[in-house]
């Protein structure tokens, strides 16, 4: 297959080109690089049947010759991100979704849209299954994130209902693994990294929030039963071990062996109380289910942060490429 993924060069994005790339798929990757890290894919330039392009899918998407899939993952997706990017962020689940979705449509091509937990809101329902609507603040800060989300899904449905695009759905769950940002405001890396730094924890609110944490290759595995699923989902990824946010902090500790403690800080705005999947539509459906224990995949995140050189935050590198057939 050819599968075009934007956000190629992000956290997801690039794990999920190397995995394609592995089992001898060919991949154009598409990233603008306002969160993709060039350094994400650098290994993979070599690779004659791997391209990558820098393409911001809100204005125009450019891809020549055949087209087997196309994987959806171009957002800021951590909330530093999106708050600070509310319009782009906005943009890329609209327009962006729209042209990516245009593009699968020309070729009949498969369509996975990489949406999200936060359709969820703040859930009054626990654990969250699929036909759970929701519970989203419209106008708060997090909506320019969950309300692109819901809509991106709106608009996939309706090229599936209207156009007969073969649009499927996942809704990621907290996701964490090599290639996070150390600064992306996310608090498994910050957590890793402020551990590494010799600094407290800092925890937001008491801590008793909870939130359900997958290895980035359980989810990529997840991702890629999808693309070759052809069906419509939605599907949750997720792992469904929740822990408190203090738990996590404190097996992160644990882990690095720091005894920094931790610091409380205020809760943000609207900030979901409790978070879990259930994955039994899944398992079912895709025959997929989370294997990494959140110890493991903690020790083995920890042993990338030790060893990348790059935490000190710095914008990425934009890459010199631009080899597209
Ligand atoms: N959080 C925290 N300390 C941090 C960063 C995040 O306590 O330094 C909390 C945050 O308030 C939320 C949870 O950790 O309750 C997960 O936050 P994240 O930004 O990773 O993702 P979210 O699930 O909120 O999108």
């Amino acid at each position: 297959m050819r599968v075009v993924v934007s956000g190629g060069s992000g956290f997801l994005g690039s794990h999920l080109c190397e995995v394609l790339l592995r089992r001898g798929d060919r991949v154009c990757c598409l990233d603008d690089f306002s969160s993709g890290r060039a350094a994400n894919v650098g290994h993979l330039l070599g690779e004659p049947r791997f391209e990558c392009a820098p393409c911001d899918v809100t204005e125009r998407v450019r891809v020549t010759g055949e087209v087997d899939a196309v994987v959806h993952l171009a957002s800021a997706a951590s909330p530093r991100d999106y708050s600070r990017r509310p319009l782009q962020t906005l943009a890329a689940g609209s327009r962006g979704t729209e042209n990516l979705l245009r593009l699968a449509l020309r070729h009949q091509a498969r369509f996975v849209l990489a949406s999200t937990s936060e359709v969820y809101g703040d859930p009054e329902v626990h654990p969250q299954r699929e036909d759970y609507w929701g519970h989203v603040n419209p106008i708060g800060p997090r909506s320019v994130y969950d309300e692109a989300k819901r809509f991106a899904e709106a608009l996939s449905m309706a090229y599936r209902r209207s156009e007969g695009a073969d649009v499927g759905i996942v809704r990621i769950f907290n996701t964490y693994g090599p290639r996070m940002r150390p600064h992306d405001g996310r608090v498994v890396s910050t957590f890793i990294r402020q551990a590494l730094d010799g600094e407290e924890l800092t925890i937001y609110g008491d801590g008793s929030q909870t939130r359900s944490f997958c290895y980035v290759d359980d989810l990529i595995s997840g991702l890629l039963a999808m693309v070759d699923a052809h069906l419509p989902g939605p599907f949750n990824l997720g792992n469904p071990s929740e822990r408190t946010v203090r738990e996590l902090a404190e097996l992160v500790l644990l882990i690095t062996g720091s005894d920094r403690g931790l610091r409380f800080e205020p809760l943000p705005v609207d900030d979901p109380v409790r978070r879990r999947p259930d994955i039994t539509r899944a398992r079912e459906g895709l025959g997929w289910r989370p294997r990494v224990s959140l110890a493991e995949g903690l020790s083995r995140t920890v042993s990338w942060f030790a060893a990348d050189s790059d935490t000190s935050g710095r914008p990425s590198q934009h890459l010199p490429v631009g080899r597209m057939s």
